[in-house]
């Protein structure tokens, strides 16, 4: 096989970050062959044309199957939205680990896998395990830093596997972040994912109360957002993602595109869910990671249209459960 990587699942985060990828690689070794691969072929073709145009000397080949991504490359990045779809892509038929059968040890033993996808632990670590029986080296790496930071080149990458998969995964991982922690052995890196945003997604919610509340009680937004950022309550939610417009003087959270870009409520409540379906086999307590997840389901419910806008857009509901 030539010299060549490949990256699948080219949507909102992957596309961004697929296009940092390349374009170091690009620039460090420019004969290096470049395979993308996405469940909507039309992705790949507005990836390709988008990439090209910046990069004209570049080589970059459209596969319909994971199979053929792994059949052609070293190294494989995947990206994609949640647990049935790491499934499909590495263990169905036409998947990454039917493609393992027919590599040479050689070529297994140059093998890597970064899966950046923010699923199910416990899917996570058997999928690793499957790709690290065959002979090849896997990590879970899933990011934190959004859309911002994808295109930014700026994400923080969550790493989980062997001391060997990490020190092979990191100067991959530092064409797309600034933050590359190594956080243990396999489903270490989503485990902190999921705390991570179990944190955020319980927070969001109570800055928007609190920003409500504070309003009711005659506060002006802005003097408001600024007592909780200079206090004890300060957090990202209030801080950077405040869902009140012009709540914040310097910075222009996605509440002020009506809640466009950012961090989708729906991909918001997925992740809770996957932090109370760990927590329950954990036996772990979680009273307000759970009523934060039924609170996104209940927005949804009621909000069908905030599924794809920032999670911040909560606050909408909040409004709306004031007026009802
Ligand atoms: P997305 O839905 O925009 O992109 C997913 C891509 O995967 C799509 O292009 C889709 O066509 C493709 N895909 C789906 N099934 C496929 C298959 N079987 N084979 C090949 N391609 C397939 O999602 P996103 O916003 O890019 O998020 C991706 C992951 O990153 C999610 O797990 C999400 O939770 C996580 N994440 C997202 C953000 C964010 O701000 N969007 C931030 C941090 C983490």
């Amino acid at each position: 096989r030539a010299k060549s990587t490949a990256f699948i699942g080219l949507g909102r985060m992957g596309s961004e970050m697929a296009f940092n990828f390349f374009s170091k690689t690009f620039a460090e070794s420019p004969d290096t062959r470049f395979v993308v691969c996405d469940a909507l072929p039309t992705s790949a073709i507005a990836f390709r044309q988008n990439f090209g145009a910046q990069f004209p000397g570049a080589h970059i080949d459209i596969v319909l199957t994971p199979k053929e991504a792994v059949h052609a490359s070293q190294t494989v990045l995947t990206m994609l939205p949640s647990s049935p779809q790491v499934k499909t892509v590495y263990s169905e038929a036409n998947g990454v680990i039917s493609a393992l059968e027919s590599l040479s040890a050689a070529e297994l033993a140059r093998s890597l896998f970064i899966d950046s996808t923010t699923l199910d632990v416990g899917i996570a670590r058997s999928v690793a395990a499957e790709v690290i029986s065959a002979g090849a080296q896997m990590v879970d790496a899933p990011v934190s830093g959004g859309v911002t930071g994808a295109k930014a080149g700026t994400l923080a990458f969550l790493v989980g596997g062997t001391e060997g998969a990490f020190v092979l995964s990191q100067p991959i991982l530092t064409h797309m972040g600034n933050h590359i922690i190594h956080c243990g052995p396999s489903g270490a890196g989503l485990g902190a994912k999921i705390c991570n945003n179990l944190v955020l997604g319980v927070q969001q919610i109570v800055v928007g109360e609190a920003m409500l509340l504070g309003q009711k009680l005659g506060l002006d937004p802005r003097i408001l957002a600024g007592v909780i950022n200079s206090s004890t309550g300060g957090c990202w939610a209030s801080s950077v993602n405040n869902p009140v417009p012009y709540s914040l003087a310097d910075k222009s959270p996605p509440c002020e595109r009506n809640y466009e870009g950012g961090f989708a409520t729906a991909l918001m409540l997925k992740d809770m869910l996957l932090a109370t379906d760990i927590a329950a086999s954990t036996d772990s307590p979680l009273p307000l990671g759970k009523s934060a997840q039924n609170f996104y389901a209940e927005t949804l419910r009621h909000r069908p249209d905030l599924a794809q806008k920032d999670f911040s857009s909560v606050y909408e509901r909040l409004e709306q459960m004031r007026r009802e």
